[in-house]
Order: C-alpha cells, then structure tokens, then sequence
C-alpha cells in the first residue's frame, strides 16, 4: 500500500501547535490534485468537511493502534460511510484485485485514499500505522520498528515529554 499518502492526509493537520494544511475547500482540491487523486474542479463545503471527517476518523483509527481506547465503531462508521458515497467497487487487473471508486470529485478521490487504506489492512502495512500516543500531538507515522513497539512520535519529544511526566508522577 501507499503508506505515505495515508499518513500525509491524516498529517495535514497539526494538534499542537495547530495547523490546517487544508483550511479551505480549495485548499483541499490543491492537496488532492497535488497527490494524483484527481479530485475534479470543485469542492462544496460539505465534501470539504466530509474530508476532514474522514481524516479525523483514519486519525481515531491509527491512534487506537496505539493501544489507546477510542471510538473505533465510530470512526469506523465514517470511514464506511465515505466509502459507499465513494462507490468503492472491486476492480479486477493483471495479478490481482484493487478497489477504485465509481464516483468523480473529492468523493471518489476520499475513495481513493480509502482504496490504500483497504489495501494496507490487506498486505499488513495499516497495523503499523500509528498515531503519536499523547493526545495532543496524535502525529501519524509508520511503526518500522521491529517489535512494533513505537508509541511517540519521537522520542526527543512526546516520548520524553511522557517520560517526564511518568517520573513525576512517581514521585509526587
Ligand atoms: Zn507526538
């Protein structure tokens, strides 16, 4: 799968300190257009904020891979939601199947980031993907770890931020 394109959507927006790489419709046309997912030359308002609800339900879903309790059904739920507005349909090629979405415009290009999501659940690469454990940060990254074991970020800062924080709390 294209881990890059999921991880760089879900990155687009920032936590802490906040920044929305995407604040407008045509902001987000730009960035879809950008990554080859030929998003058409409009976007509403609603299918911008379709977008960021189904960056914010991959962003639920990568931090639950992160041993954290969240709301998986939910977000879940927006993800199947924005699939079937996509019309995500099976597509057989040379060596394999792949998903692509029957319907033009920033839906069938939400379809698909979907489609790679689907294909990552497949080939492995979606259980590695993470978001940053701390709530505020929440970055997504690729586990390459070989024990899967990474939960921050990066260690020089969440990590050790929750290293911090632990050592206090230990000692308060
Ligand atoms: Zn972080």
């Amino acid at each position: 799968m294209n881990s890059d394109l999921v991880i760089d959507f879900v990155n687009t927006a920032e936590l802490s300190p906040e920044r929305e790489e995407v604040p407008t419709p045509g902001a987000l046309l730009d960035w879809l257009a950008g990554r080859g997912l030929d998003p058409g030359p409009r976007a509403t308002r609603a299918e911008w904020e379709e977008a960021l609800g189904v960056r914010e339900a991959l962003r639920i879903l990568l931090w639950a891979h992160n041993e954290v309790e969240t709301d998986v059904v939910g977000a879940t739920a927006v993800l199947d939601g924005a699939a079937q507005r996509a019309g995500l349909g099976v597509r057989f090629a040379e060596g394999g199947t792949r998903l692509e979405p029957s319907a033009s415009g920033v839906g069938g290009a939400l379809g698909r980031i979907l489609a790679e999501v689907s294909a990552g659940m497949a080939d492995g690469t979606w259980e590695r993907m993470k978001a940053c454990r701390a709530e505020d940060c929440r970055w997504a990254f690729l586990d390459t770890a070989k024990n899967r074991s990474r939960a921050w970020c990066s260690m020089q800062s969440c990590g050790n931020r929750a290293k911090v924080q632990a050592y206090r709390e230990r000692h308060a």
